[in-house]
This record gives structure tokens, C-alpha cells and sequence, in this order.
């Protein structure tokens, strides 16, 4: 097993400004609150003198984990790690992958993409919180718990939910997501869009409205396998379901990209504000790897041909560019550029 160094040169300058919004709305709040309940509970001087300390050594600690991965323009960025773990080797995820190509990546990618001990596929499932200043916004809503994927053991019947603590440390409660997109619908990617409450299936996030693409969701609906009666259907019933189109925008901020392939309706998610852009991918690239060989396809890409030619495409047009990558399973900080080397390409973490 790999043991993962978590890495922070995405979390920077943004830092700062989380920090003071933090102190703002927090601290004074919290300080004012916990000193007059002293002093009329104790009158006692050194008692506030202690709170106010305690106050300060909260501020530390949670200044510590208040921390925001990305800004764009004016919309606030931040990735909801679920879990980091050594997926699958290189043969078994890439049955395209040549081993004189194995060879000549492992260099470039261990240990930090690649566990140089299991020769697995490092991945991290996560979602990303997108506060655009009027919506608060999930892209992907990961593995979630309870739910039924015999094919893969380390995520069937999950009882872990420290990603729903995450998310609430961001300041985010689950009635404040007012949208969740859903860049496809393999089950880590939708798991949270539901959880399990007195034996019933419920949306998490009771306000939310959830973006899904036709075309998957119509398939998910032909297939009828668990994930759909736990993923999806209770967001139907619950009138909460927005079929759309590959090309629908909600605004000039958010829209989905067509990049069919992985399935047959596979988005990305575009971001835009005061100039500044980025786009999350989803699963038409699983791995830096894939930078180096865009021709190597996931076992799970539905349509290997299309998929291989939408992951081209996706790297020729955002290489060289400012627009940011937001990628959904590369290990951390998972955001960087795309760059061209050679005939192939180069992601760059940003930070
Ligand atoms: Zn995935």
C-alpha cells in the first residue's frame, strides 16, 4: 500500500482571503459571544482571559484547515477529497498500454501517481465545491455510503462519512447546495447524491437541483442496476432531476461541454468569471498518465475509439492555455495546465 504525501501548492494566496472572510464572520462573533457569556455566567476576569485564548487557538487551528483550493474570477473553488487510494495496476486499467510504455512512465510518475510497490494507478474521488458568489454548486458527488458496488470492494457498503464532515468544514451545509453536476453517472461520481435515512433512500442535499445529461440518464434508466435505484431514482421521485442536454449552460459562469466516450453522455463542466477559466474534466482522462499516452483508454470508457478522440481533442484545446484543468481523479491538488511536449502532453500542477 502507498501512503500518500499530501501535497498544498494549490492551497496559497486564496488562503488568505478564506482566512479573513473566516475571521470576519467568525471570530469577532465567536470571541464577543463566549467573553459576555463569561462574564455574566463568572464575572470573572481571568476566566475571558482564558476564552479569549481558546478563541485564538481555534482561530489557529481552523485557519489551518480553512483553506480554499481555487479562485476563479470571482468564483471560489474547493475539492471535497472522499478518499486517496492505489486503484488499479497499469495493465488492468489501461488494457491498451503497451509494457515498453510502462517502463518509460514509471520514472515520471512514482510515487506520487503511480505506487511503485502495487504498480497501481494512484486516484483520488473527490467533489468540487463551486461557490460562484449567488449558487452554491457540487461537481460530482463521489462514492457516498451504504450503497451497492459488488464490483469494486473498497466502495461497496461505505459506512465512512467524513466526506459530509468535509463539506460542512467548508461551510457548506447540505441545504445550501442549491445545484449538484453531474459530469456522469458511474456510481463514484453520484454516490452522495443520495444517503440512506431510516431505511430509505433521500437526496442529500434536500434544495439542490441535479444536472444530468440525457443521454446517461437514460441509459442509467435501460440498465436499471443498483446504482440507478440508489442514485438517481430517488432524485426523480423527489422532483429534483434536470434533464438536459450535453451543451445546456446555466449561465455565463457554468455549462456542461459534450466530451462523449468514458459513457455516452460524459460532460465536462466549464467555469468562467472576470476573465479567468477552468474546466472539470470528469472522466474522459483518468490519470496524468493519460497526458503522456492520450491514446491509452480506461477499461470503463464505453466507447474506447470516441473516448480515445474526445481526450486528444480535450488536451490539444486546453494545452498552452491559462484555463485551468480541473481533474476529478488526479492525485492531489488535481488542478494544474495542460502543457504539449512532443507529440503528446504534460499536465503542470498549478501552485
Ligand atoms: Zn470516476
Amino acid at each position: 500500500m502507498c501512503t500518500h504525501e499530501s501535497s498544498v501548492p494549490a492551497r496559497r494566496a486564496s488562503k488568505i482571503a478564506n482566512t479573513c472572510i473566516w475571521a470576519k464572520y467568525s471570530l469577532p462573533g465567536r470571541i464577543r459571544n463566549n467573553v459576555i457569556e463569561s462574564r455574566d455566567m463568572h464575572h470573572n476576569f481571568t476566566e475571558a482571559i482564558s476564552v479569549l485564548f481558546e478563541c485564538f487557538v481555534q482561530f489557529f487551528v481552523i485557519e489551518a484547515i480553512q483553506v480554499t483550493d481555487l479562485v476563479i474570477g470571482n468564483i471560489q473553488i474547493d475539492r471535497i477529497v472522499e478518499m486517496i487510494l492505489p486503484f488499479e495496476t497499469i495493465p488492468n486499467f489501461y488494457p491498451d498500454a503497451r509494457p515498453e510504455q510502462i517502463e518509460a512512465c514509471r520514472p515520471m510518475f512514482e510515487p506520487w501517481a503511480l505506487c511503485p510497490q502495487t504498480g497501481k494507478i494512484i486516484l483520488v474521488v473527490q467533489s468540487y465545491l463551486v461557490r460562484t458568489g449567488h449558487h452554491t454548486i457540487l461537481i460530482d458527488t463521489c462514492v457516498g455510503c451504504d450503497k451497492t458496488i459488488p464490483f469494486y470492494g473498497e466502495w461497496n457498503q461505505r459506512s465512512d462519512r467524513s466526506w459530509l464532515t468535509k463539506l460542512a468544514e467548508s461551510g457548506v451545509s447540505v441545504t445550501d447546495v442549491d445545484f449538484v453536476f453531474c459530469t456522469h453517472l458511474h456510481c463514484d461520481h453520484v454516490g452522495w447524491n443520495t444517503q440512506l435515512l431510516d431505511g430509505r433512500w433521500v437526496p442529500t442535499f434536500p434544495n439542490a437541483k441535479y444536472i444530468m445529461s440525457r443521454q446517461d440518464f437514460e441509459l442509467a434508466q435501460e440498465t436499471n442496476d443498483p446504482g440507478f435505484g440508489e442514485n438517481l431514482l430517488p432524485v426523480v421521485e423527489a422532483g429534483q432531476a434536470r434533464i438536459v442536454d450535453t451543451d445546456y449552460a446555466m449561465d455565463e459562469h457554468i455549462w456542461l461541454e459534450p466530451t462523449p466516450g468514458h459513457t455516452p453522455g460524459h460532460v465536462a463542466v466549464g467555469l468562467a468569471s472576470n476573465g479567468a477559466e477552468a474546466v472539470m474534466c470528469g472522466d474522459l482522462i483518468h490519470s496524468p498518465v493519460q497526458c503522456v499516452y492520450p491514446e491509452w483508454n480506461a477499461a470503463s470508457d464505453a466507447n474506447p475509439d470516441q473516448a480515445a478522440k474526445t481526450r486528444r481533442t480535450f488536451l490539444s484545446e486546453n494545452c498552452d492555455r491559462e484555463r485551468l484543468v480541473m481533474a476529478a481523479h488526479f492525485p492531489e491538488p488535481s488542478i494544474g495546465r495542460i502543457v504539449r511536449a512532443d507529440d503528446a502532453f504534460r499536465f503542470i500542477f498549478s501552485g
